[in-house]
């Protein structure tokens, strides 16, 4: 049989794919070498020494390389004792760096210490990506669109992880990437995610996504502190917390709080201010619905 010769039109190989998803293909990958870490130690040290990028369920990191981007250097957070592990510590829940969306949403721990938090979970995604898909990964890929982050800010949960030096460090959620937050968070390898076992009524709109979500939390037990987060106008969550003592007026208490909600820089094919008129309709409807 001949061997199939390219049309005469066509170069052999497109010299620069475009980025569009239908147009990417495993050809357009350049060549990498995957490592396989046995502890975080292990990992950070590939990290810091050969520029490893940590790979979880691999969904946006594999992807990514479809468009041709790098990295040369891969670490697989598999086979890390204790990464795919759901445990309690210090009031918190820890969820390691391979816990997926289903784990964590399906998981009998965090059913019982943060029913509200799971239960919203169980809504992410397609059974697919949630059987695949971690939570670590969804918050780190830095996708505007992505829910980890604005439903973990709005708990308040925080990031254990290892500096570039190896060094421990902690920081929130809701700081991750804003100017006085860790300095460059993407270079940390994060060991595991602390969400707090508050008692807390928490209130969730994904209906607007991908252009905005908006949560919506009370905490109901001494200090009762409400916030807002409003995800997919920005690179990152916008969060807004406020002490409450009063929430019959829900709809002043959400323009109070979002009034100086900055205009959205994440491109919209919508009319101009219509994400950051929603987020305030949004957060007064979840607020009331909390109030009630
Ligand atoms: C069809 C489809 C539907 C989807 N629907 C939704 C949806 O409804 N809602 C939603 O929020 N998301 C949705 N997603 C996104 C999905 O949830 C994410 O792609 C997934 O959670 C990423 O996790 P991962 O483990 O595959 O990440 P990976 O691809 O493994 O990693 C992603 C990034 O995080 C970095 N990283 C991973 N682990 C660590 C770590 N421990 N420390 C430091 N950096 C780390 C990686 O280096 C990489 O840069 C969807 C995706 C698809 C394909």
């Amino acid at each position: 049989m001949p061997t199939p010769q390219p049309h005469p039109a066509l170069p052999a190989r497109p010299v620069a794919l475009p980025t569009l998803v239908g147009h990417r293909g495993r050809h357009a990958m350049p060549p990498f070498t995957v490592h396989t870490a046995a502890s975080f130690a292990e990992a950070r040290r590939l990290m810091t020494l050969r520029r490893a990028r940590p790979l979880a369920g691999g969904l946006d990191l594999l992807n990514g390389l479809k468009t041709g981007a790098g990295p040369a250097d891969i670490v697989m957070l598999e086979r890390v004792a204790g990464a795919a592990t759901i445990a309690i510590a210090d009031g918190d829940l820890l969820l390691g760096p391979m816990v997926t969306h289903d784990g964590f949403a399906t998981s009998p721990a965090a059913r019982a210490r943060v029913p509200a938090l799971a239960a919203v979970w169980s809504e992410i995604a397609n059974l697919r990506i949630r059987a695949q898909g971690t939570i670590a990964g969804n918050l780190l890929a830095g996708m505007p669109a992505y829910e980890a982050a604005v439903l973990l800010a709005a708990v308040d949960a925080s990031l254990d992880s290892l500096a570039p030096d190896g060094t421990s460090a902690r920081f929130p959620v809701a700081a991750l990437g804003t100017p006085t937050g860790a300095a460059r968070p993407f270079d940390h390898l994060v060991t595991a995610i602390r969400v707090p076992c508050t008692p807390l009524r928490l209130a969730y709109d994904r209906s607007l996504r991908p252009a905005l979500s908006v949560a919506v939390a009370l905490t109901t037990r001494l200090r009762r502190t409400v916030s807002i987060v409003v995800g997919g106008l920005h690179p990152r969550p916008i969060v807004r917390r406020a002490h409450v003592s009063d929430l019959d007026a829900p709809g002043d208490l959400a323009a109070r709080l979002l009034a100086d909600l900055p205009l959205a820089t994440v491109p919209f094919a919508g009319s101009p201010f219509y994400r950051e008129r929603m987020a305030a309709v949004l957060a007064a409807r979840l607020l009331a619905e909390l109030a009630r």
